[in-house]
């Protein structure tokens, strides 16, 4: 059985450094608010090129406070509209809506996965305030032309990284620095990963990382006086520790993956099975290996009975869920086709080569 992937086995690759971490931080005495947590934002903030790391609890809560903050900060009111890839994963859409804000879906190219930058500007109204751009399955979803129309326009940049850390741009320049802020998520199967839940922002933007700072701890900056109203949003000190090492590996684990896509990228020859176009191999760090197939479902079921367990990146896109039927109507086909026909292959950094050519044999051998 090939796992799609196997976190016990990538934690027991760095298992000695990782006891030693934990351990650490269980003996400190300190479990919050500690010197873990102040390190890791500041190794962080170093590897993505921003000058503020704020942590906080969990990815869907980085954007949220990033949001609200710029709520606080005037920057946006409620009713504003945030436009945002209508094929992300539905936390980057919940960050939006759960502020009073209004999620504006853009259709990605289903070419690229990526927001579709031609419709952008035709979607922009006196009432839209920032971009959400999502650099979904680990891939760049960024372009100086998507950053001059934010600026043009006068809109906050922001960017989920929750798939992407370690991808860069063809300057060297690293996703979550890209724009006036990023969401990163550190839940356990992401590209760096916690041993729980775990989350982070990025931003140059000094006056934003205190806001959020205070927001993240009850709305307060001076102990029981409460500028905000606030929620509690921590990273707590083992996690912290565990991040640190894994933050030192994360390299290492990003380059296991791209050999992994290479091998797949020149390996899979199906007519069946079409993947995205190609990007420069820094501009991807394959968090997911997406494939796509009209019979995608036959395509699961042939590769479960060969032993290989695939899942699906995902099966119904935020515009045909329940908690948002208020948009009922909407269409969005590039992004239907994708939640249609995508299936994500295993290529966690501890695949063996050959459990890579074992994928590799049965992708090809799904016939009519
Ligand atoms: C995982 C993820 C999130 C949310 O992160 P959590 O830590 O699970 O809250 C947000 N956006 C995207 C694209 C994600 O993949």
């Amino acid at each position: 059985m090939i796992e799609f992937l196997p976190l016990g086995k990538i934690t027991e690759k760095y298992s000695d450094e990782i006891h030693a971490a934990v351990l650490r931080a269980v003996d400190s005495g300190r479990y919050l608010l500690g010197t873990e947590v102040s390190a890791f934002e500041s190794e962080y903030a170093d590897y993505i090129g921003a000058r503020n790391c704020v942590a906080c609890a969990n990815g869907l809560d980085a954007l949220w406070l990033i949001l609200r903050a710029y709520m606080e900060l005037g920057v946006m009111e409620p009713g504003d509209e945030v436009l945002v890839p209508a094929n992300t994963y539905i936390a980057t859409i919940l960050a939006i809506s759960d502020n009073g804000l209004k999620p504006v879906p853009v259709e990605p190219k289903w070419e690229t996965l990526e927001i579709d930058e031609d419709l952008i500007e035709g979607l922009i109204t006196p009432r839209t305030k920032a971009l959400i751009t999502v650099h979904l399955y680990g891939r760049l979803s960024w372009s100086g032309r998507m950053a001059d129309i934010c600026r043009r326009h006068g809109l906050k940049l922001i960017e989920d990284n929750a798939q992407a850390h370690g991808c860069e741009t063809l300057n060297g320049r690293r996703t979550g620095s890209l724009g006036d802020a990023a969401g990163h998520s550190f839940y356990p199967g992401k590209n760096l990963g916690a041993l729980g839940d775990a989350g982070a922002v990025t931003t140059d933007d000094g006056i934003l990382a205190d806001t959020i700072r205070t927001l993240a701890n009850y709305g307060s900056s001076e102990k029981y006086v409460f500028r905000y109203k606030g929620r509690n949003s921590r990273m707590d000190e083992v996690q912290a520790a565990v991040l640190r090492v894994k933050l030192a590996h994360l390299d290492e684990d990003n380059a296991a993956r791209k050999r992994i896509a290479a091998r797949y990228l020149e390996g899979i020859r199906n007519p069946l099975i079409s993947m995205p176009e190609l990007l420069p191999e820094q501009s991807n760090v394959w968090h997911q290996f997406p494939v796509f197939c009209e019979r995608r479902d036959e395509l699961q079921q042939h590769l479960a009975d060969k032993g290989i367990q695939t899942l699906i990146h995902y099966p119904i896109p935020p515009h045909k869920q329940e908690c948002y039927s208020e948009w009922g109507g909407l269409s969005f086909p590039v992004t239907e086709r994708i939640h249609e026909r995508e299936l994500s292959l295993p290529i966690g950094p501890v695949l063996t080569d050959g459990d890579v050519k074992q994928v590799i044999e049965a992708v090809n051998s799904f016939v009519e």
